[in-house]
């Protein structure tokens, strides 16, 4: 596989952005599917506009773009028993690390800094530390505040839905095409365990009276938001013993009011925490427990595997967190906005995609001509693009795909420490990094060292470097086949 004419790594460097935009519109295109566009055969034009660029709602996205969360409504209408407000909202947050909490002024100063600095960023969202319909004002200062400085900037919310239905007039009105409601349960017997209470029309409602009051507005919002074309993504808290077989029904729910993504997440549960759940000793689901009930639901609504229950002021790609580049105190009060850097990245970006979707189409059109019923799981180190870019000791995390008779599905992720520190590696990381990994087969990166790819293969697991810069799907095809058909395996790096 060539490497193209300029990698997006380049393009996220300091070089000159001028500069790569003259030669991205110079450059012509060696790929033979240049022009082609990454929209699924079977997805509706209109739908692939909202989503192309939104790393959250389209798996194939979230290769190329970013989003961040401004932290700007901190009041919430109800309690989960898996959250603290001391803390980031546990739901789109990972809990323990407290945000910095913005005006809507600031945040319309923090996201002109990011957009500034970071080509890849194309969505901005307010996902806690409380809700953002129930704290309506700020949310909407900060999206009618940034909407008039950068056009292009998709704006997106998360939600409890108790006070959605009061503003899915206003979202529509504002171009707010993503929303993203927690539910958890369609029973209100379940809700109750779930929702200590809420606050409703000027009081407190408990058990449940406030779980079902909970549950009518998460419905109305949702069926409301379909009506008006607005995409919805669904987020759901998978509680062992209190809602895992439940999800299924929720599922169903959505499904049928229109429901366009369902992200099922474990409960992060820590005493250390303060939550209910963590101090009365809740578990989280294993991996393979949520994998299980993922898999069950496949056949229901599209469901989400790429999320990383961000922080609720997170910046950059999934999986990486930029944000201390960008606290408030480092930016400028008359900062200004400038588009050169993600005008350049996006030129390039349209001719990548269409050549990596065509590369994806026929890897995964290998994997299923072998005519295996096995399986092979694959830990890849990258660091966006679409590509096996990264080095092994750099990885902070991850991609986990699945090939099979079914083609090359993304899994999930695995976080891990970062091994190679001033380029030296640290023994006890990477037995961290190494028990991250159980059950994956093949670790595929851009580089490895000796050692650690000697004690992986001690406990089980090949790792090589001879397809960096690949694209994944399409390395992850060359091994499949190797494996399962009739060509030999590549030999390891
Ligand atoms: S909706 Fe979010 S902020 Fe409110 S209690 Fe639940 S997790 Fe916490
Ligand atoms: S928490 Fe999940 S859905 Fe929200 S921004 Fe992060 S990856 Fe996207």
């Amino acid at each position: 596989m060539s490497l193209p004419t300029i990698s997006l790594e380049s393009l996220v460097s300091t070089k000159s952005f001028d500069q790569l935009l003259t030669m991205a519109k110079s450059a012509g295109c060696a790929s033979s599917s240049c022009g082609s566009s990454a929209k699924p055969d079977e997805m509706d034009s209109a739908v692939w506009e909202k989503i192309k660029d939104h790393p959250c709602y389209s798996e194939e996205a979230h290769h190329y773009f970013a989003r961040m969360h401004v932290a700007v409504a901190p009041a919430c209408n109800i309690q989960c028993n898996y959250c603290n407000r001391k803390y980031d909202c546990a739901n789109e947050s990972r809990p323990g690390v407290v945000s910095e909490k913005l005006t809507p002024d600031q945040a319309r100063r923090k996201v002109i800094a990011v957009a500034n600095e970071v080509p890849q960023f194309s969505v901005l969202g307010i996902a806690g530390p409380g809700d953002a319909c129930y704290d309506w004002k700020k949310t909407k200062a900060t999206f009618e505040r940034v909407a008039t400085e950068i056009s292009d900037i998709k704006l997106c919310i998360s939600t409890n839905g108790l006070a959605l239905p009061d503003h899915v007039a206003e979202l529509a009105d504002m171009n707010v095409d993503h929303v993203t409601i927690t539910i958890n349960m369609v029973d209100p017997e379940i809700g109750a365990k779930i929702y200590p209470w809420i606050f409703y029309n000027n009081r407190r409602h408990t058990g449940i009276d406030a779980a079902r009051i909970l549950h009518e507005r998460q419905m109305l919002g949702l069926e409301m938001l379909t009506a008006r074309g607005i995409l919805t993504k669904i987020n759901s808290v998978m509680i062992p013993g209190v809602n895992c077989e439940h999800l299924i029904e929720v599922n169903k729910w959505v499904k049928e009011r229109g429901a366009f993504l369902h992200n099922v997440m474990p409960l992060i549960s820590d005493p250390a925490h303060g939550t209910h759940f963590g101090l009365s000793g809740q578990r989280g689901p294993t991996a393979l427990e949520l994998k299980t009930l993922q898999d069950r639901l496949e056949d229901g609504v599209k469901l989400m595997r790429h999320c990383r229950q961000c922080r609720a002021d997170a910046v950059g790609l999934l999986g990486e967190d930029r944000g201390q580049e960008f606290t408030i105190d480092q930016i400028s009060d008359d900062i200004t906005y400038d588009a050169s850097k993600r005008n350049a990245y996006r030129e390039v970006v349209a001719r990548e995609r269409g050549d990596h979707v065509a590369a994806k189409s026929q890897a995964v059109a290998t994997v299923k001509a072998t005519g295996s019923g096995k399986s092979l799981h694959i830990a890849v180190a990258t660091k966006g693009g679409g590509r096996i870019n990264e080095h092994f000791g750099h990885s902070k995390e991850f991609q986990v795909y699945e090939a099979s008779h079914r083609g090359i599905s993304f899994i999930g992720h695995r976080k891990v420490e970062q091994y190679c520190l001033g380029g030296r590696g640290a023994d006890a990381t990477l037995e961290g990094v190494i028990a991250a990994l159980k059950g994956i087969d093949i670790v595929l990166c851009a580089k490895i060292g000796d050692c650690p790819k000697d004690q992986l293969a001690e406990a089980g697991i090949r790792a090589m470097d001879v397809y960096g810069y690949d694209y994944i799907e399409t390395a992850i095809s060359a091994l499949y086949a190797a494996e399962f058909g009739s060509e030999p395996l590549a030999a390891t790096a």
